[in-house]
């Protein structure tokens, strides 16, 4: 596990349509196939160093990310893992699949059950003498939200060197940890600019209550000065093209990987960075965008691309 700052390439991508097209690379984290969740883990294993901690435990289905990159940490550590597991997702995927390897224990429960199955596990490794580290589903929280702070200084670091300045950033807005470390940081840096999650699940108002309630706690916790109506402004959440909802995709998302694929030779997935890219260019396409510089952040998910590409590409 590298220690430090993660920092992935920008590139710009030759699209057809939109000609200031750029990336940002986070599925290429030198680690465990990358992407946001890499880079939030590396933060909470700095955590857990500082706590005497003997045990991880945390949640998330079997196509989670997040699970597969902690469990492989631990595994690399020697860290037992505990994973509670809603039923109702719980097929076998490449992460599942990966997760398993690194040794994992996943317990899996009806939805339901799944918040005081945490506490139960929790407690009963307490009483069995281990000091447990929780970590939220996704990697929620401000050690999340503080590895997209750190990831927006990178994008700064950029535009300095680079000469070009992003108008847009996009990306696809799960927990929308990410989206509130990005809105920190813009917030941190007083930059004027436009960041827009594209939900890949969750509808408004809820789904933006949560990263408005993440800014605010990021920015009271770290004594950083903001307004809340500046918050409120700088958070847009676009709850349009979710489909039915997480992992539901369709056949435009199906085109947009394909697409990607053969024009640029980049990896998207149905469930997050494809559903996202095709939201980012309806978007565009239903403003009218243009002569703007874009960023999409490529969040990671490449296990997920190879179980499209077994089930539906
Ligand atoms: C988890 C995840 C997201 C969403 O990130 P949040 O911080 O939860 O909003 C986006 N893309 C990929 C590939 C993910 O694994």
């Amino acid at each position: 596990m590298s220690t430090g700052v993660s920092r992935t390439p920008i590139i710009i991508l030759n699209d057809k349509s939109i000609s200031n097209l750029y990336v940002k690379r986070e599925d290429m984290i030198p680690y465990s196939f990358g992407g946001n969740k890499a880079r939030k883990a590396e933060l909470f294993f700095a955590d857990y160093d500082k706590g005497g901690y003997d045990y991880v435990v945390t949640y998330g289905t079997s196509h989670s990310n997040h699970c597969r990159v902690i469990a492989n940490i631990c595994a690399g550590r020697d860290i037992p893992c505990l994973i509670v597991s809603p039923n109702e997702v719980s097929d076998t995927t490449y992460n599942s699949k990966l997760t398993r390897i690194f040794g994992a224990e996943y317990k899996c429960v009806p939805v339901e059950e799944v918040h005081d199955t945490i506490e139960t596990e929790l407690n009963r490794l307490r009483a069995e003498g281990h000091n447990p580290y929780f970590i939220e589903g996704g990697g929620h929280g401000n050690i999340g939200t503080d590895a997209y702070v750190r990831c927006y200084d990178e994008i700064c670091e950029y535009e300095s060197l680079s000469g070009i300045r992003f108008d847009y950033i996009f990306f696809a807005s799960g927990t929308g940890t990410t989206q509130a470390g990005l809105v920190c940081g813009q917030l941190i840096h007083k930059d004027e600019r436009h960041i827009v999650g594209i939900s890949i699940a969750r509808k408004n108002p809820r789904g933006r209550q949560v990263i408005l309630d993440s800014i605010i706690s990021y920015m009271d916790a770290n004594k950083y000065p903001y307004s809340v109506q500046d918050v409120d402004d700088k958070t847009v959440f676009i709850d349009d093209y979710t489909s039915d909802g997480y992992g539901a995709d369709n056949a435009e998302i199906t085109d947009t990987i394909r697409e990607a694929l053969r024009d640029y030779g980049m990896p998207l997935d149905s469930t997050y960075t494809g559903k996202a890219f095709y939201g980012m260019k309806e978007y565009i396409k239903k403003n009218n965008i243009s002569d703007k510089n874009i960023l999409f952040i490529h969040t990671g998910g490449t296990p997920l691309f190879f179980d499209d590409l077994e089930n539906r590409l």
